[in-house]
């Protein structure tokens, strides 16, 4: 046997790693898995050494797949540190909580240790270029590490990856192409493009090399827990050299973070240098979370998320393919459980970490640790329990999400005048355009009182043929039937809520002109505030209800 070869997952087929291979040649699937050829490998020896070597998570070469150590690309990526939580474990009432701090890489997230070994392979079989399709943090950490190594990145990147992710791929040298579409969609237009231009595309070395670079934050975290082992709780017949936590956390997306690493235990354990394997919880954002309602059915195959419903880019993968399938076998060997967190929990829960432990993570880690909050609530996870969180990334964009327009106080001392608590100017102006052709108008609203409020305020004040829907659906329905001169439309309702109607209504070439007024008591992020005034024509937002008032002052400006 050479020194590794790949085996794939479902029907076991072995092959070498060529620049050709796509998946395996025999059944098609994309999840090949390295096995190499340890039998000379003398793991004391091994294990002694590694205390001598240059940090990066190249230390563990022995068992990553490159042939020539010359072909490493490296950034001193890996080796993060494993941080003892004092607050938030306080708060939680966690006597051993840990924080593997992945934003500490090259490109701020644990990406870097697939770009590593995914550039370093690309540079050994001989790759000049390469596509990738994804939802940010992969393409970033390829960008740089193909400009370091020569190889040209082309980035594609689906509708939600916030724009911010996008240049930072660009500053990089790589060419970004910005897809209308799911990620899922993303990914087939990316393998189009790959084959018609005759480039490398990266699915086939991508779940080889996400495995074996993830499995390598297992190793550092058995090496690191070891140091701590006096304060840890006494384990029976602990003669391993390494410590296993208890849980391993990490919200999820492709699945790949804790694929590697429960690989890297696994292998672990056949060295003897750990004897339990960990338990796993896998966290998924509400909104797309095909893992954890396939595993709440008791399924070992997902149900595709069509449209992901989130505002967190990084773990919109709608399909999650036969990753499910590992991990739920996992987590049956093993233990372990998938749960969901909705987007605002996760925003919360940055805020959170970030005020106890003075980490600010991207919004996908914050999934992850309001997923480690509900798992504790729970009882799920228990005081003693050593618990090991992938702080999984760090970004800019994190910031736009968390903190509302008032996280900065202006002062200006050149003139007293206060600044008005609306500026009904640019509102006024932007509201001249509709006057008295306004008269048939759909209101959607799912509080039936509120809704019958509006119409009745409007038809006091005019000749305005009102419309009432209960919710997004049938106000879509109503919309086409009816094709108003207005809709007016709250923005949380059950089922299509506004932000969906205001997309279809957007997409729609004979509905897109229609203006549409938000009345919302929904607390909106700057983000959401920023996409609403770039879409309606007015945001009008409420305490707890709709009064009379609000709605005289829709009225008054739309006359
Ligand atoms: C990619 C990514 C995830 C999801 O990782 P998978 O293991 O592939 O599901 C989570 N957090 C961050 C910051 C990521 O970049
Ligand atoms: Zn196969």
């Amino acid at each position: 046997m050479k020194r590794f070869e790949l085996e794939c997952i479902n029907c076991h087929t072995r092959m070498s790693l060529t620049r050709h291979l796509s998946g395996c040649p025999k059944c098609g699937e994309n999840i090949l898995e390295a096995r190499y050829d340890l039998s000379e490998l003398n793991v004391e020896a091994w294990v002694d050494d590694l205390g001598r070597r240059r940090h990066s998570l190249w230390r563990y070469a022995e068992v990553l797949p490159i042939t020539d150590a010359a072909n490493i690309v490296s950034l001193g990526e890996g080796d993060t540190p494993l941080i003892r939580s004092r607050v938030l474990a306080a708060n939680l009432g966690l006597k051993h909580l840990y924080i593997k701090d992945e934003r500490q890489g090259p490109t701020a997230s644990f990406k870097d240790r697939q770009a590593t070994v995914a550039i370093s392979a690309l540079k050994e079989l001989g790759v000049e270029e390469v596509v990738v399709a994804s939802t940010g943090n992969v393409a970033i950490a390829y960008a740089a590490y193909g400009a370091r190594a020569g190889i040209k990145v082309w980035a594609f990147f689906p509708t939600l990856t916030p724009n911010e992710k996008m240049r930072e791929a660009a500053l990089y040298g790589a060419e970004v192409i910005k897809v209308t579409g799911t990620y899922d969609q993303t990914k087939e237009l990316a393998a189009k493009f790959a084959a018609r231009r005759g480039i490398f595309l990266d699915r086939g070395i991508k779940s080889t090399a996400a495995i074996e670079a993830m499995k390598t934050m297992a190793y550092e975290i058995a090496e690191q827990l070891a140091f701590d082992r006096e304060m840890l709780p006494a384990v029976p017949d602990d003669n391993a050299r390494w410590r296993s936590p208890d849980w391993f956390i990490q919200g999820v997306s492709g699945g790949m973070g804790p694929i590697g690493v429960g690989k890297g235990f696994r292998e672990m354990y056949d060295f003897g240098l750990i004897d339990r394997m960990p338990k796993m919880g896998i966290v998924q954002s509400e909104g797309c979370a095909p893992m954890v309602e396939a595993f709440q059915r008791g399924q070992r195959i997902a149900t595709p998320v069509e449209r992901p419903d989130t505002v967190i880019a990084t773990l919109a993968t709608g399909n999650p393919g036969r990753a499910y399938e590992l991990l739920y076998d996992y987590v049956q060997d093993f233990g372990g459980t998938f749960i969901s967190a909705s987007d605002q929990q996760a925003f919360d829960a940055t805020r959170v970490l970030a005020r106890n432990d003075g980490i600010s993570v991207e919004p996908a880690t914050g999934v992850t640790f309001a997923g480690l909050f509900k798992m504790v609530q729970e009882g799920i996870i228990k005081p003693d329990d050593v618990v090991v969180v992938n702080c999984s990334g760090h970004t800019l964009p994190v910031e736009l999400e968390i903190l509302d327009e008032q996280w900065q106080r202006q002062f200006d001392v050149s003139h007293r005048a206060h600044a008005p608590a609306l500026p009904p100017e640019s509102l006024i102006s932007a509201l001249e355009g509709l006057s008295e052709n306004v008269r048939r108008v759909v209101v959607m609203e799912d509080n039936v009182d509120a809704a019958r409020l509006i119409a009745r305020v409007m038809q006091a004040r005019g000749d305005y043929d009102v419309r009432l829907a209960h919710d997004g659906a049938e106000g879509m329905a109503l919309v086409r039937d009816f094709q108003p001169d207005l809709v007016v439309t709250d923005l949380m309702m059950p089922g299509v809520d506004g932000f969906a109607v205001i997309e279809q209504m957007k997409a729609d070439p004979r509905l897109n002109s229609i203006p549409i007024v938000v009345i919302t008591a929904k607390e909106l992020t700057a983000r959401e505030r920023g996409w609403l005034n770039d879409q309606v024509h007015l945001l009008l937002q409420k305490g707890g209800s709709i009064d009379e008032d609000l709605v005289e002052k829709l009225v008054t400006k739309i006359e």
